[in-house]
């Protein structure tokens, strides 16, 4: 049987059709729904507000290879690549739980037996007096994909073939600085050296991408000395680059579970960047901290530093910032690779950084699995641990939230839950989040708390949210991530001033 909402769709084009016949100059008649989305080359569809697909255009039925009663039947699944199934599934679910928009590329399968890769967007769309329907589109990006895989196979053997050679050309050329008298031969082979390991730098992130998007970089992990690791590491690094004093400002005597190597190489392309990136100073900064249950790692220069507005995009594949695009060497994919080394560790990255005035690069990484949260105090109106202390003032309608330190998707969760609780018992409606004691990222936890915990937060009586910011430019981006739905219906504004965010809250009236 086809679901309800799959009729009020042929009501409506019937509708259509019959205001289209009354109309008696046909050039003027409005064309029908259903002409139109057959007119499209794109596959439509349509699904009811339980997520279950109720319509398909010719376009789908054309490249299935079924009618549309078959297709509905059998429904999505049927024709989606099992390997693609699972993730598929699930954010489709997530999207009909949230009604946030659904966003996908996988393998659909058409008539003639083959898979093709399509981009699947739906968007939910009110309907008057009835309930809501998904709408979607499915674009055919196969041509697409296939040339990004064939760019990626080239780049792999590519760099695979340049390694061979280099390894070979490395080895005679350290046996001819051995046998080489001083003099101007000795001379020239010592400055070919610095060349030499550019070219092996380049191949090896090439190598390294190609590894990421074939899903092929594994990690090592055993335990190590973190802080023998960092300061071999500075050593070295100190060798190749004797215009920078590379200081290590404090020390963290730290074994971690992790891949030595792979970390390794994190800290020499942070440092190699701060060095190439701040030409006009003689200083790197490097500092290790233990902080709570995870390590962080920074490291500071003082030289061109980045525009706002491009460090969010950083860290993607083949990005460079336009003030050194054209005046410094490089390929944009050291902080690419170093971003996923550092995510498969459960790690985080960020960057704090002002145009010509020097940047920071950090990173965290954890060092116990299961972080422990004992609370300080805990009464009905007040509650504090290291990451959040929550007070709810007797007869006032405002909550108090303070959030300290580093925050990550436990942390984030958890102090998360204790402000539903709290607000849903003390009855309070308006929110003040201060965020200025929290550095760094955690936009890890930032979907589940615009899908999950926002709706949650409205349902336990939230109506007004204030939120002052911190100053971290990633803790900011995490905190605007964090209230992305647009469903929500509690007013959510941003400061910098805590008074100025006071002032408003209390302001605030329905
Ligand atoms: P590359 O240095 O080869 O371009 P990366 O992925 O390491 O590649 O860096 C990407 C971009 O980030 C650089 O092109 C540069 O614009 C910016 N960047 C990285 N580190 C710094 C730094 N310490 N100071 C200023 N800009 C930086």
């Amino acid at each position: 049987m086809r679901p309800d909402h799959d009729r009020s769709f042929d009501e409506h084009n019937k509708k259509d059709t019959e205001q289209s016949k009354e109309i008696s100059h046909p050039e003027a008649a409005q064309p029908s729904a259903t002409l139109l989305l057959n007119a499209i080359s794109q596959q439509v569809w349509t699904a009811n507000s339980a997520g279950k697909l109720d319509y398909v255009n010719e376009v789908i039925c054309q490249d299935f290879g079924h009618t549309s009663e078959t297709i509905l039947d059998y429904g999505w699944k049927a024709f989606v690549h099992p390997e693609d199934l699972n993730y598929s599934t699930s954010l489709w679910n997530a999207s009909v739980d949230s009604g946030q928009e659904y966003s996908n590329e996988f393998r659909l399968l058409f008539a003639d037996g083959n898979y093709y890769w399509h981009l699947a967007t739906a968007k939910i769309v009110a309907q008057s007096g009835k309930s809501n329907i998904w709408v979607g589109t499915n674009t055919n990006i196969h041509n697409q994909k296939t040339n990004e895989a064939r760019k990626d196979e080239f780049i792999s053997i590519a760099s695979h073939e340049l390694k061979t050679p280099l390894t070979t050309i490395k080895g005679f050329h350290q046996l001819l600085l051995r046998i080489a008298d001083e003099g101007r031969i000795k001379d020239y082979l010592e400055r070919s050296a610095g060349q030499l390991l550019r070219l092996e730098k380049l191949i090896g992130d090439l190598l390294d991408v190609s590894k990421i998007n074939a899903g092929k970089m594994v990690l090592n992990l055993e335990p190590f000395n973190f802080s023998d690791m960092l300061k071999n590491a500075i050593a070295e690094m100190a060798q190749i680059f004797p215009s920078h004093r590379l200081l290590l400002q404090n020390d963290c005597n730290t074994v971690i579970n992790g891949d030595q190597y792979r970390l390794e190489q994190v800290i020499n392309n942070f440092i190699s960047n701060a060095v190439k990136y701040s030409p006009s100073s003689d200083k790197v900064e490097i500092t290790c901290t233990v902080v709570e249950e995870s390590l962080v790692v920074s490291v500071t220069d003082y030289g061109i530093g980045i525009e706002e507005s491009h460090l969010k995009r950083l860290f993607e594949r083949y990005y460079r910032a336009d003030n050194s695009a054209t005046r410094f060497d490089g390929l944009g994919l050291g902080l690419y690779i170093s971003a996923d080394i550092i995510k498969r560790h459960g790690g985080s990255f960020w960057i704090e950084s002002s145009l010509g005035n020097g940047s920071v690069f950090s990173f965290k990484l954890p060092i116990n699995e299961g972080i422990r949260f004992e609370a300080d105090i805990k009464t009905d109106n007040y509650y504090q641990d290291r990451y959040i202390t929550i007070s709810c003032p007797v007869d006032s309608d405002i909550m108090h939230v303070n959030w300290t330190g580093y925050q990550d998707m436990h942390s984030v969760k958890h102090g998360g839950l204790l402000m539903i609780e709290y607000l849903r018992n003390n009855r309070c409606s308006k929110v003040f989040n201060d965020n200025r004691l929290v550095p760094g990222t955690w936009s890890e936890a930032s979907d589940w708390a615009a899908k999950v915990w926002l709706p949650l937060m409205e349902l336990a009586g939230l109506k007004f949210f204030s939120w002052v910011l911190s100053e971290s430019a990633f803790s900011q981006l995490s905190a605007q991530k964090s209230v992305e739905n647009e469903d929500k219906q509690a007013e959510i504004s941003f400061f910098e001033n805590a008074e100025e965010a006071m002032t408003w809250l209390v302001n605030s009236s329905l």
